[in-house]
């Protein structure tokens, strides 16, 4: 609080705090305003209702007014905070990672439906897949890979903080070029935005996920034909690839999927019913 400012209640802040972003025409900012009191004041978001009539200290309004003017400025939620819940856990981000997309459970989930003792994740970001179904599967191992040595750093410190870290092996790779062995399950959510639609990305993605997690910049298909030529090589006979896709994408995946011998192609939507995640299997024999 600067010098002498007029003293507020943690509710009039809010409701300060909330027009001014309205003002910047960002939508559900009552919304974002809650979660960031609820972080300056340090307390569980089901607290927050207790406090709405308590003088808001003026060292916790520096801190939410310093929350709030970054949201104005179209930084998201999670990573003024830092961090997100990504199937129920806290995934830690940074600069050098896409933050973590609600979406990307619809891949997990997929993926806990099958049977698997290792897994290779290409281009992990935060590690959310890889790390996610460690943490689910408490007998898996995973080998977990990006292009990027600080993407890197920051899915070691989930790793270490989800306690899985003993089970995950993570690889600087450009796509496979430094991945051996078989795997049961190989999973990637790959830059997959079409160059031509980076510039219609909002402000919250396009000025704070890396572009290089974002696109291949050069039709978001590479990381699927990659993928679909080292399949037969890095997969166990009847092993399985997860991929996740932008929606206007499957039929081009499925494609280049049968065309590398995948077998049983399915698409999953997400909550939206928007096409997400293509699956495909290895042969038996
Ligand atoms: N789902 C992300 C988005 O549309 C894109 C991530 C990716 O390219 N893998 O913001």
């Amino acid at each position: 609080m600067s010098e002498g400012a007029t003293p507020e209640t943690v509710q009039q802040a809010m409701t300060r705090a909330a027009r001014s972003l309205d003002e910047l025409g960002l939508a559900y900012s009552m919304r974002d305003v809650r979660r960031l009191m609820t972080a300056a004041l340090a307390i569980k978001s089901d607290r927050l209702t207790l406090h709405l009539r308590d003088d808001l200290p003026p060292e916790v309004r520096i801190v939410f007014d310093a929350f709030c003017a970054r949201r104005g400025k179209r930084e998201p939620v999670s990573r003024i905070l830092g961090g997100r819940l990504f199937f129920g856990r806290w995934f830690k981000n940074s600069s050098h990672v896409l933050d973590p997309r609600p979406e990307t459970e619809i891949l997990v989930e997929r993926a806990l439906q099958g049977d698997f003792d290792n897994v290779l994740d290409i281009g992990t970001g935060s590690g959310c897949i890889a790390l996610t179904l460690l943490a689910e599967k408490r007998d898996a191992t995973a080998i977990a890979t990006d292009v990027s040595p600080d993407a890197l750093k920051t899915a070691l410190e989930n790793a270490v903080s989800l306690e899985v870290s003993d089970r995950v092996t993570f690889v600087v790779s450009d796509w496979f070029h430094s991945v051996d062995g078989r795997f049961d399950l190989i999973v990637s959510n790959p830059p997959y935005i079409h160059p031509s639609e980076m510039n219609a990305l909002s402000p919250e993605v396009a000025q704070c996920d890396p572009h290089l997690a974002l696109t291949d910049f050069v039709d978001g298909l590479t990381g699927y034909r990659e993928i679909a030529a080292q399949a037969r090589g890095h997969l166990h006979p009847g092993g399985r690839v997860l991929v996740e896709i932008g929606p206007t994408q499957a039929k081009a995946v499925q494609k280049l999927f049968v065309n590398a011998g995948l077998v049983s192609i399915a698409v999953h939507p997400d909550f939206d019913g928007r096409d997400r995640v293509v699956e495909g299997f290895l042969p038996d024999s």
